[in-house]
């Protein structure tokens, strides 16, 4: 008998609003987005642009769509992207970029998701007829895959030097860009120095129902204005979206740390469970990567045998589970699922 779901740890985008953020919903005053009359979406992009030290911003419904239309400005049929080869834009978007905006990628193998301007400048294609045209490399602040891991500031200005002697568009999918900033103890902006682009998601840890916020340069932001409608993207009263986002910047930020507390005791607490591999060993921000070859049992089974003890969490693949703290879940849940971990575990090798 399967109990009653108790603690999420597929992804952080389980939050759900609390009710101070509907409160504030329900409160936003609201106008047409479309027509650039809904005060509350104008309020919350043109704070995420100051927070992350650019022009202007806008508001997308998904990160996914911040992403795609980001690339369809920068990029035209046959240009192509540097990423990391375990980057979410490369694969899960359901390809958006190829299928859109005509780019392809160009993929650097690194399990943390960060790469050095040498790599990324061993990628690029000589300027020659026959070669496709680099035209930008996308980092992932902080990496999904790789195990949340925060690209250093000194990382991303060594891209920002490659970027402008070689010429080349800089993007940051900044989906858990706060994350970082509030593990790293620096504010935003200082990731996003010298980028093209870069958009945070506020319905990851920061608790929000929908939404991305894509920034960039005024003329970045107008060209993103014309896909975002393109793709059917425009809204009207998102101002009731855009008051979630105002609320969880205002009010849940500072709780990141907590989420990177419990995906740290989580890790610590799995460290002692034999037949367990962990990636990062220490996480800095809220996702881990549990391998549980050592134990003999697939994952697939260790996460069914989890279910019933309430805890959910991802299964990457045949022997690799992913668990992301976030907001909803206190120390108390985390240690009862490091508790159904060392069970489910050694039940099953039984
Ligand atoms: C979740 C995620 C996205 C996509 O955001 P959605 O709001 O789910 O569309 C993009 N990049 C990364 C790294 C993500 O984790």
């Amino acid at each position: 008998m399967q109990s009653p779901l108790t603690v999420d740890l597929v992804s952080d985008t389980a939050t759900r609003p609390t009710p101070e953020m509907f409160a504030a919903m329900a409160a936003a005053p609201v106008g047409d987005e479309q027509r650039g009359e809904d005060p509350t979406t104008t309020a919350l992009c043109a704070r995420v642009a100051e927070m992350l030290g650019m022009e202007a911003a806008v508001l997308m419904p998904s990160g996914t769509m911040c992403n795609l239309v980001a690339l369809a400005v920068h990029c035209r049929p046959g240009d192509e992207v540097v990423c990391a080869a375990n980057a979410h834009i490369f694969g899960s978007e359901a390809a958006g970029v190829a299928a859109v905006a005509g780019a392809q990628f160009r993929t650097v193998e690194t399990q943390t998701g960060v790469f050095s301007a040498d790599a990324a400048e061993a990628l690029l294609r000589p300027r020659k007829p026959r070669s496709p045209r680099s035209r930008v490399i996308a980092v992932e602040q902080t990496s999904n895959r790789g195990g949340g891991t925060i690209w250093p500031v000194e990382v991303l200005s060594d891209l920002v030097t490659l970027a402008r002697r070689e010429g080349l568009i800089l993007h940051m999918d900044g989906a858990r860009l706060m994350n970082a900033a509030v593990s790293a103890g620096m504010p935003p902006s200082a990731f996003t120095q010298g980028f093209d682009s870069a958009w945070l998601d506020l319905s990851k840890g920061l608790g929000c129902p929908v939404g991305g916020v894509l920034a960039g340069s005024r003329a970045f932001v107008e060209e993103a204005w014309v896909w975002k409608h393109r793709l059917g993207g425009s809204m009207r009263q998102s101002g009731v979206l855009a008051a979630a986002g105002l609320h969880a910047l205002d009010h849940h930020v500072a709780d990141l740390a907590g989420d990177h507390a419990n995906a740290c005791l989580l890790a610590k607490r799995l460290s002692t469970v034999p037949g367990i591999a962990l990636f990062p060993a220490r996480p800095a921000t809220n996702i881990l990567f549990i391998d549980v070859a050592g134990t003999g049992i697939p994952a697939a089974r260790v996460a069914e045998r989890l279910r019933t003890a309430g805890v959910r969490v991802g299964v990457e693949d045949t022997h690799t589970l992913r668990a992301v703290t976030h907001r909803d879940l206190g120390r108390a849940l985390i240690e009862h699922a490091a508790d159904a971990f060392a069970a489910a575990v050694e039940n099953a090798s039984r």
